[in-house]
């Protein structure tokens, strides 16, 4: 199978609605451009210096999303070109984002980043971090940072029950921010949860942005 054909057949099975963001992590540029031929322009990636240096070398009209675990230290290396961050879990790294953006004369669009999973291991904030974010001075005081949704992960399991549990909850949550008033630097739009093995799951449960990467690109 090829990436366009792999591409090809995802996208018939997505809803109109529904953003794909190729996952293109620790894929060489040339199967990123095998995916831009057949018509992809959104990339994925989780380490920020790789995600660099594959926007030095792909399309000026690529779209490039953080979706891994950022260093504040790091933040720097794409505020210039980042057109969304996947993966913010503080009020910290939204306040370094926001410096940067500023830096950058821009506006950083950036999804809060929900603990739903029952592994330790991933990272994300609870409802109740979320809101104290959300009601905090310091995030309404940032011009340069707008929180347009959430994201999340399911548990590693073929427990389809629990997955969709997981993932309807986090649209619960969704529906909750929602429903506030939009302000300046907050319109939740987006719902980006579901991988290559759950995103089906995903788009029952109300996901209208889907980062799949192995049924693109391959076994890692
Ligand atoms: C790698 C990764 C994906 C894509 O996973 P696949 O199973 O390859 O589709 C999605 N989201 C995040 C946060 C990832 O790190």
């Amino acid at each position: 199978m090829s990436i366009q054909t792999n591409l090809e057949s995802i996208k018939s099975t997505l809803p109109a609605n529904v953003t794909l963001v190729a996952v293109s992590k620790t894929w060489p540029v040339e199967d990123l451009i095998e995916a831009y031929n057949a018509g992809q322009r959104v990339f994925g990636e989780n380490k920020i210096q790789e995600m660099a240096a594959k926007y030095e070398q792909m399309p000026n009209d690529s779209e490039w999303h953080m979706i891994g675990h950022v260093q504040t230290n790091k933040v720097k290396y794409m505020a210039p070109f980042v057109s969304l961050i996947h993966s913010i879990d503080s009020l910290k790294l939204l306040a370094e984002v926001n410096k940067q953006a500023q830096k950058n004369n821009r506006v950083i669009n950036c999804l809060l980043q929900m603990h739903i999973a029952q592994e330790e291991t991933k990272f994300g904030l609870d409802e109740d971090e979320l809101n104290a974010i959300l009601a905090s001075d310091e995030f309404k005081a940032m011009k340069n940072i707008k929180i347009t949704g959430l994201m999340g992960m399911a548990t590693f399991t073929s427990n389809k029950e629990q997955v969709k549990q997981e993932f309807c909850y986090l649209k619960s949550v969704f529906d909750k921010i929602a429903a506030q008033p939009e302000t300046l630097n907050f319109k939740p739009e987006i719902l980006s949860m579901g991988m290559s093995d759950d995103y089906r799951w995903a788009i029952s449960c109300g996901s209208n942005m889907v980062r799949i990467g192995s049924s693109i690109f391959g076994n890692r």
